[in-house]
């Protein structure tokens, strides 16, 4: 017989919690017998003494089985079912085409994302611009367009991992959200409740990174990977570049439309086929999919099977079967310009003096579009799924009287003014040119055996 307080007491005072302790305390959390001052002190006594890695997978495996864990054994997919989830970033609309793409390949995607977090995008609230379709569906119909499309992107049911739910409440108001051991138990749980074979993460570093520096985002990136495998399912970690807007846009019908171009093979809004960066992070995480999935024998098979799927329209056609399994427009890839709203304004911001562009704050990036109403100050919040940018400038770029910024798209003359001084303020100009230092677009890969 366990008591909350002596748990509490005993990770306060340095020492090792058992697997059934920690069991014993998250089923608390899960039927309510554990109050939200214990799991406050509880988290401050992880904030300050860290979780070994035995006691973050037993700590992961408890959040994941204290609510469904979904089992796709009837469903018979003929193959793996794969996952990525990324740490959040601005203009990352990596999942809308990764999971076609591997879908397209022979995987199996069943997606459970979230909406926006502070200056970082979400998935559902990108897809939410598409009229019709429909984030909750029931679990069968989640699992009917999984198999039929081989890929499925919907909203979390109140069901899985539903002790992360309240643990993650009480950490957002006791100041305990960033600590490794808690985000490794968060992330794991919720994802491990969708019954996969394997999963890969997307860690963000830089200034538009959930992890404050890069040491903090590989430190994450090990946990991680060392957890999920522990807990049973094969994961990879792939660090990867949030120092610019990753995309050409950020918003959500903007990324919507620019992922469907991606997949469709027409040119995004700076007329180029698939902007360089986006394509290198997708094709990197896409690869490792199909490999920890067993769907292709190495790095350049992989890469020759994706290639192959967006040049035959494959890819594009298990999007599109996607949208109209649950509930859009079944001629969306064709037609997605009808269908995807479109702001009033629509206008470029050119720098205030000419130069290269060497430093973007895509924090303030995310928070401009926040500003804008493309992203919730707090969560009753209604999002303007129109607002936003696109044809967005690169680092190292010339900014100058024909190349802007970005393209404003704003409901009203003074929401543009507002986001074009937020740009302008969050994107670093400088008149010489060898002062600036790209940064790599994939830092590296952490697999389990590498740890
Ligand atoms: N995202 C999560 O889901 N959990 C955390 O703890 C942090 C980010």
């Amino acid at each position: 017989m366990f008591l909350p307080q002596e748990i509490i007491r005993k990770k306060r005072d340095g020492e090792v919690l058992t697997d059934a302790e920690i069991n014993f305390f998250i089923q608390g959390v899960a039927n309510d017998t554990v109050s939200e001052g214990q799991i406050a002190a509880f988290a401050m006594t992880i904030f300050f003494n860290e979780m070994t890695m035995p006691e973050r997978i037993a700590l992961t495996c408890a959040m994941r089985d204290s609510g469904m864990v979904i089992d796709w054994s009837h469903m018979n997919f003929s193959g793996p079912i794969v996952d990525k989830h990324s740490t959040g970033g601005v203009g990352d609309v990596t999942s809308l085409m990764l999971g076609a793409m591997v879908a397209a390949c022979g995987g199996f995607v069943p997606m459970i994302s979230g909406r926006g977090l502070g200056h970082t995008g979400g998935t559902l609230d990108k897809l939410e611009s598409i009229p019709g379709y429909n984030i909750m569906p029931s679990n069968e119909l989640f699992g009917e367009v999984t198999k039929d499309a081989g890929i499925a992107i919907i909203g979390q049911t109140g069901n899985l991992a539903p002790a992360d739910k309240r643990v993650y409440a009480t950490r957002d108001i006791t100041a305990t959200v960033d600590n490794i051991s808690l985000i490794t138990a968060s992330i794991l749980s919720k994802k491990l409740a969708a019954g996969l074979d394997s999963l890969v993460m997307d860690v963000k570093v830089g200034s538009g990174a959930f992890m404050p520096t890069y040491e903090a985002s590989e430190e994450l990136a090990q946990s991680i990977v060392a957890v999920a495998n522990g807990a049973g399912t094969q994961t990879t970690a792939i660090l990867t570049d949030m120092n610019q807007v990753l995309a050409s846009s950020a918003g959500n019908a903007v990324e919507v439309r620019e992922a469907v171009q991606f997949l469709n093979g027409e040119m995004n809004s700076r007329s180029e086929i698939r902007n360089p960066r986006l394509f290198e992070v997708t094709m990197a995480l896409c690869s490792e999919m199909l490999l920890l999935g067993n769907l292709a024998t190495d790095a350049d098979d992989a890469q020759q099977k994706l290639q192959a799927v967006l040049d035959n329209g494959k890819a594009a056609e298990c999007f599109g079967k996607m949208v109209a399994g649950l509930g859009g427009p079944k001629d969306f890839m064709q037609n997605y310009h009808d269908y995807l709203p479109e702001a009033e304004i629509i206008k470029p911001v050119y720098a205030k003096e000419i130069g290269t562009v060497t430093a973007m704050d895509t924090r303030a990036i995310g928070m401009a579009v926040v500003s804008m109403g493309g992203g919730r100050k707090v969560a009753a919040d209604k999002i303007d799924y129109a607002v936003g940018f696109d044809q967005f400038i690169r680092l190292g770029e010339t900014a100058d009287k024909q190349t802007p910024l970005a393209m404003i798209h704003a409901r009203t003359e003074t929401q543009w003014q507002q986001a074009a001084d937020e740009l302008q303020r969050a994107i670093t100009i400088t008149d010489n040119h060898n002062s600036y230092q790209a940064t790599p677009t994939i830092y590296r890969q952490i697999r389990a055996q590498d740890l």
